[in-house]
């Protein structure tokens, strides 16, 4: 092995793979003069990549399917259009290279299509991209994007939004090494969603060279580059040893003492749907509808592809608790027809339900989508809201629920601080809360979730964290309502039982985490959960309030 390096592992089991890089946006190439016997050379090789790319694209299209495939013909139409192709002849005729040539031609049709209305403006983003697959092309450089493999893989990224990683063919990705990101960014959310290993804030991952063989353990956090034949054999031992240990605990979630603990599972569509019920989840308790908005910047999704998402969802947990989550848009997660583009700070802006009391079609709609989705099913819906601040924020959303006719229970997520030190006063409002600890860690501790070099302070085993949990659940036990976690900290094993200590009456995750956390909160009884939590809150910082909480539980 030529060396280990060290990030944070944020979702379990190991991976060993070629690294590919996900291509990153292309640079500008240099405006050379060329000579004009070169000129015709020069117009082959762009329409050459030209083809290929809008070949790829069709090809891409066809792979993925539904609405991705019409988002991918119509940017092959783009790359073949006869007047950016008759552009870029002229100016390689008088002297620029071809891919100086596409690079500008393509700066002057974007002009014109970024002034000629809303929609065509829109479609800018989709221009660019086939800009830079072409020129990416002439120069002999990675695709941007997801890479072009047709074998299996270890992706590595700087990190990974929830748009990047639509295409992401999951039978391709071993597993996941990012740059930057948390244990609650949204590539650790898709590693875990995807079952796959993963490791963030791994600082040097960009420089693996391409192609080089790793072994991501994303138990540990480690990335072995280029081990040898025992290493490897000696890591996957270890991690299958680690999986039969856990898949032996099966049934409901419960702790050694039989305090009930429902394990739900996070997911982001129907195709999340089989992992969960594989393991074992006995509901969702985190619906993320917004993969469902992705698809199309421009507009929401028609009630009738909405209401289909939904059902797909909702009968596949029938007598379950689906607890799903109206539209969470904004900061890490744009959509460009509701979230402000000139925002200073958009984790402190207009997201989340701020911007679905901004644009009450757009939540009526949904909700009149799952009103529909849930008839005559007999699951047991619940509706929440993602960002609530305050008692206000509750009371609107109870509201349009009823205006929507909902037949469900409605109810608060606690993503910020305001929400969870005032918990009795928001639960007049609304019949339950879920903790998103992802946001919670970010709002408390004034830490951008998708940055890494503050990844300590996203620790979720941060005492403050645990402190405002057991505000919100204590809050919640005295009005006698029920208080989840669906934030990634209800996957760590140790701490979904120190999270149940605190009161905490159902944990939701990626499905993959769900046997670890299962095996071990059927080790303890409640009490010793009780006394891990205070152990944890009495100590001053993640790593210590772990260790006191290990001590206890290992102790007994
Ligand atoms: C959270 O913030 O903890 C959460 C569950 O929501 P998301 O990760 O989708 O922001
Ligand atoms: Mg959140």
């Amino acid at each position: 092995m030529d060396t280990t390096l060290r990030g944070v592992g944020v979702s379990h089991g190991v991976a060993i793979g070629e690294a590919r890089h996900m291509g990153t946006a292309v640079l500008e190439p240099p405006a050379k003069q060329i000579a004009a016997e070169e000129a015709p050379r020069e117009q082959q090789r762009a329409r050459q990549a030209v083809e290929a790319v809008a070949a790829d694209l069709v090809a891409r299209g066809n792979l993925a399917g539904g609405e991705a495939q019409a988002v991918l013909e119509a940017q092959a139409m783009m790359a073949q259009d006869p007047e950016l192709a008759a552009d870029v002849e002229r100016r390689i005729a008088v002297g620029s290279t071809a891919e100086r040539a596409v690079y500008d031609a393509f700066a002057a049709y974007r002009a014109l299509l970024a002034q000629a209305g809303d929609y065509l403006a829109g479609r800018v983003a989709d221009l660019d991209d086939v800009r830079n697959r072409i020129v990416a092309r002439l120069l002999g450089v990675p695709m941007p994007g997801v890479p072009d493999s047709d074998r299996p893989y270890v992706l590595i990224a700087r990190d990974l939004a929830p748009a990047d990683t639509a295409l992401l063919d999951p039978a391709l990705v071993l597993g996941f090494v990012t740059e930057e990101g948390g244990p609650t960014s949204h590539s650790a959310i898709l590693a875990r969603a995807l079952g796959v290993p993963a490791v963030v804030a791994l600082p040097g991952a960009g420089e693996l060279a391409e192609g080089t063989v790793v072994a991501v353990d994303g138990s540990t956090g480690e990335v072995m580059v280029n081990p040898t034949g025992a290493e490897r054999e000696e890591l996957s031992r270890a991690a299958a040893e680690r999986k039969a240990a856990v898949e032996g605990a099966k049934g409901p979630g419960a702790t050694s003492d039989g305090h009930k603990v429902p394990l739900l599972a996070n997911v982001g569509g129907p195709g999340d749907v089989p992992a969960a019920v594989e393991a074992g989840a006995e509901g969702v308790g985190l619906f993320r509808t917004e993969f469902l908005f992705l698809d199309d910047s421009e507009r929401a999704p028609s009630e009738d592809k909405q209401v289909e998402a939904y059902r797909q969802v909702l009968e596949a947990f029938p007598e379950g608790r689906v607890v799903v989550r109206v539209l969470d848009a904004g900061a890490d997660k744009p959509l460009s027809f509701l979230t402000p583009a000139d925002e200073p700070n958009p984790a402190l802006g207009v997201r989340g339900l701020r911007t679905l009391l901004d644009h009450p079609e757009v939540l009526q709609g949904q909700l009149r989508a799952l009103a529909k989705a849930a008839e005559g099913l007999p699951v047991y819906l619940e509706v929440m809201a993602p960002m609530v601040a305050d008692r206000a924020d509750a009371r609107a959303f109870a509201d349009a629920c009823r205006e929507a006719g909902l037949n469900a229970k409605f109810g608060a997520m606690v993503e910020i601080p305001s929400a969870a030190l005032r918990a009795r006063s928001v639960l007049q409002e609304v019949e339950f809360l879920s903790l998103g600890t992802n946001d919670l860690a970010q709002y408390t501790f004034a830490a951008d979730r998708q940055v890494g070099a503050v990844s300590r302070l996203q620790d979720p085993w941060q005492p403050a964290l645990l402190d405002l949990v057991a505000t919100a659940a204590e809050a919640a036990g005295a009005e006698g309502k029920s208080c989840g976690v669906c934030g990634e900290a209800a996957s760590d094993p140790l701490l979904a039982c120190v999270l149940t200590g605190l009161g905490v009456t159902s944990l939701s995750m990626g499905a993959s985490a769900i046997p670890f956390v299962r095996a071990q909160l059927a080790k303890h009884t409640l009490a010793q959960c009780e006394r891990a939590a205070a152990a944890a809150r009495a100590a001053d910082s993640g790593p210590d309030a772990r260790a006191a909480a290990q001590a206890v539980l290992s102790g007994e």
